[in-house]
């Protein structure tokens, strides 16, 4: 498919068009979102119910969509590549932004001591006692989630220079989880970025029978409590990986480190660091951002044909509108305990910047982030996943292949003058630069000598 390049941002199309619910009850309506319905002053003062919002063309797609639900299937390349070009066009400084911070390992080992000392005065009580519960939830649930999220920063090589040092820090944090997790997740994550989307390669993606089997309120609600099953049970199912020295390390430190503790401390302090991995990837605050980065929150797209058919939009519409919502933001306070993941389009778009500096780099791109749809909250997220039948495991936007190319220019914002469209040699130039810095967010050691070579 030809993709025709916009000559200035899709400002007015990224706005989140309202929506509204015609299949929910009532009391559904008015309780899960100010959106779906409203309140109208009649003419005696009360408050009366008014008809939900909803135009026949919302509800016709709607009603489409649940007789025969579909993942939104796009024809062009991710969003983030050509936004990161034109980002780094328009803002070259942003460059400054990319490299390891120190700050993440002392937080990694804080959250260490925190998960450890709860470990240790849970050992005498029940796992299934009130106090060991609430601190599993509130304090455990926390922490590893915050655990799960060093992981992520430290598997773009962000902690350190070294990309061995970063291995060794991600399988030390790993020791909160109480379960090997860190190497196997780098593999997955880095085919996350590098495909993301692309069905049968991104693992971040439902499956077609996960989507057919969870397709209504129960299901939605078996698979926002047990997501991380879903996250460490997926991978293996879709995509094997292969195994690597690092591995090998992960899973024998983590064994050896839960005997240890077993042995010193007794089974109920890893029951503990057990249980509070499953509340950190379950209906807990924190583990919404697994719903709220990728999944099309705003309902079903119309497709292209009805766009240009009712004559209200082209190809174009349709196209900004899947763009802008396969990956969302969130700038709320919980970003505080998960190193800033809620600024989600702009860690895709780079990679290479470490949590300390999304904000910033938001700050210095904000014509390109600022007319993004964006999440208030996190949690609203969890629950509209769960009550919207609109919404569900089908919401989210997959690729067959590799799509053609977006111009960068499509990202490029208006300045009131023609934008300036860049010249190939431009274009590859950046390019160039910007893949050899890109690499280093991904970079495993096998991968080192490699690239370094092929640069030199
Ligand atoms: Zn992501
Ligand atoms: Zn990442």
């Amino acid at each position: 498919m030809s993709v025709h390049v916009l000559p200035h941002p899709p400002t007015t199309s990224l706005t989140p068009k309202p929506r509204s619910n015609p299949t929910a009850d009532t009391a559904s309506s008015t309780t899960s979102s100010p959106e779906l319905s409203s309140y109208e002053s009649s003419e005696n003062g009360v408050e009366e119910l008014s008809e939900p919002i909803i135009s026949a063309e919302k509800l016709r797609q709607i009603e489409k969509m649940e007789s025969n639900p579909d993942f939104l299937w796009m024809t062009t390349e991710e969003p983030h590549r050509s936004r990161r070009m034109a980002i780094l066009k328009a803002h070259p400084e942003v460059r400054k932004l990319m490299g390891p911070t120190l700050t993440t390992p002392p937080i990694v080992f804080l959250v260490l001591t925190i998960q450890f000392t709860a470990a240790y005065l849970l050992r005498s009580h029940h796992p299934f006692s009130i106090p060991f519960i609430l601190t599993a939830y509130i304090v455990g649930g926390t922490a590893n989630q915050n655990t799960f999220l060093s992981i992520h920063e430290i598997t773009h090589n962000l902690a350190f220079k070294s990309i061995k040092a970063n291995k060794i820090l991600a399988i030390i944090s790993n020791l909160a989880i109480g379960i090997p997790y860190a190497m196997a997740f780098k593999g997955y994550h880095i085919e996350h970025h590098k495909f993301l989307g692309e069905d049968g390669i991104d693992t971040d993606l439902p499956s077609k029978l996960e989507a057919m089997i969870l397709d209504n309120v129960a299901g939605k609600t078996f698979f926002a409590t047990f997501q991380i099953l879903f996250y460490a049970l997926r991978p293996g199912f879709i995509r094997s990986q292969k195994p690597t020295i690092w591995h090998g390390i992960n899973v024998l430190a983590i064994i050896a480190f839960d005997i240890l503790l077993v042995k010193s401390w007794g089974w109920n302090s890893l029951i503990y660091l057990i249980m509070s991995s499953f509340f950190a990837g379950s209906l807990h605050p924190c583990a919404a951002h697994f719903i709220a980065e990728h999944y099309l929150m705003n309902g079903p797209l119309p497709t292209k044909e009805e766009l240009v058919k009712d004559g209200q939009g082209d190809n174009e519409d349709w196209l900004i509108q899947g763009l802008a919502q396969e990956t969302t933001s969130y700038y709320g306070w919980l970003n505080v305990l998960c190193y800033n993941v809620g600024y989600h389009n702009e860690h895709h778009d780079f990679p290479s910047v470490p949590w300390t500096k999304l904000p910033e780099l938001h700050r210095i791109a904000k014509e390109f982030y600022d007319p993004l749809p964006s999440h208030e909250s996190w949690p609203y997220v969890t629950w509209k996943f769960i009550t919207d039948p609109s919404i569900g495991m089908w919401s989210r936007a997959k690729r067959l292949n590799k799509g053609d190319k977006i111009d960068h220019s499509f990202w490029t914002p208006s300045t009131g003058t023609e934008s300036k469209i860049h010249s190939d040699k431009e274009t590859s130039d950046v390019l160039a630069q910007d893949e050899e810095e890109e690499e280093i967010a991904y970079m495993s050691d096998s991968d080192k000598p490699k690239n370094r070579n092929k640069k030199e």
